[in-house]
């Protein structure tokens, strides 16, 4: 039996369905539970090149709330549904997002990075998963892909330590559009010490690594993370949970059985819940 705690709505404005069209769905499929996990709005000051389309926002915050309360009195008895949110960690403004998330009290939060600081040219924020062009801008601006993945973990690892955010979204989203090693080689010692460092952090400050199936569907083709991280995330004994980061009815529990099957052959014996 499993538990999907990474979902979107219409809420997430690149997404659809409302929080019920998705719980019936978890419902239909068996799941225990079911988190909704939309994207936190950004702080009021912070610009990304996406015209907003990224994340939810501030005047959509209620309704979901909203909905998310009336899918759990809907399905009570049938389904556990959990109100969170997925949070970014912007540096340069967490104070501001440390108040914003005080104010909005939730069952649970997903900590993942979108967003590794700005382009230097236009002073906007870096969305490392928009698109292929955006993503070698990005590489470009800051110079190559080892500087980046380098940064990139070392934020997770920062907000792991300031957060108390129980899941650790897509652990290695950054190789999102890496195909073919074309920024950097993730077999690479120094990848992978970056890698381990963070996972010592993650097993440290008690988070639980979430394994992705939405990045079967992506670019690279890959489940978040790869079975290289998660052969060290086995050896560690981190607590791990599956999540689909569906945008859609549709795809709530996406490839759960399969995965998992994949997952016990490798040495896992437990999915950790909320
Ligand atoms: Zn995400
Ligand atoms: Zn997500």
């Amino acid at each position: 039996m499993f538990s999907d705690y990474h979902t979107h709505t219409l809420y997430s404005n690149h997404g659809s369905g409302h929080p019920r069209e998705l719980a019936a769905v978890a419902v239909e499929k068996g799941l225990l539970a079911l988190g909704f996990s939309e994207h936190f709005p950004l702080p009021e000051n912070v610009t990304e090149p996406t015209g907003g389309s990224a994340n939810m926002q501030w005047d959509q915050i209620e309704l979901y709330t909203r909905e998310v309360r009336e899918a759990q009195e809907e399905f009570d008895g049938k389904i556990k549904i959990l109100l969170g949110y997925e949070v970014d960690y912007l540096p340069l403004f967490d104070e501001q997002m440390r108040a914003n998330l005080a104010k909005y009290p939730a069952d649970y939060f997903v900590g993942s990075i979108h967003i590794v600081d700005r382009f230097r040219s236009d002073h906007e924020n870096w969305l490392i998963d928009y698109n292929n062009e955006m993503f070698a801008e990005g590489v470009n601006d800051q110079g190559g892909g080892v500087a980046v993945y380098t940064r990139y973990y070392e934020l997770i690892r920062d907000f792991a330590r300031k957060y108390d955010h129980r899941i650790v979204g897509h652990l290695d989203m950054i190789k999102k559009f890496n195909i073919n090693k074309r920024y950097f080689d993730t077999d690479s010692e120094h990848y992978l010490s970056q890698v381990e460092m963070t996972l010592d952090v993650l097993k440290e400050t008690g988070k639980i690594v979430e394994i992705n199936t939405a990045g079967a569907y992506k670019d690279i083709g890959e489940v978040y993370p790869s079975d290289k991280i998660l052969q060290m995330v086995l050896h560690r004994r981190l607590p791990v949970c599956l999540s689909s980061d569906a945008h859609k009815p549709d795809q709530v529990g996406r490839d759960f059985s399969a995965t998992w099957k994949r997952l016990v052959r490798m040495g896992f014996e437990e999915i950790t819940g909320l």
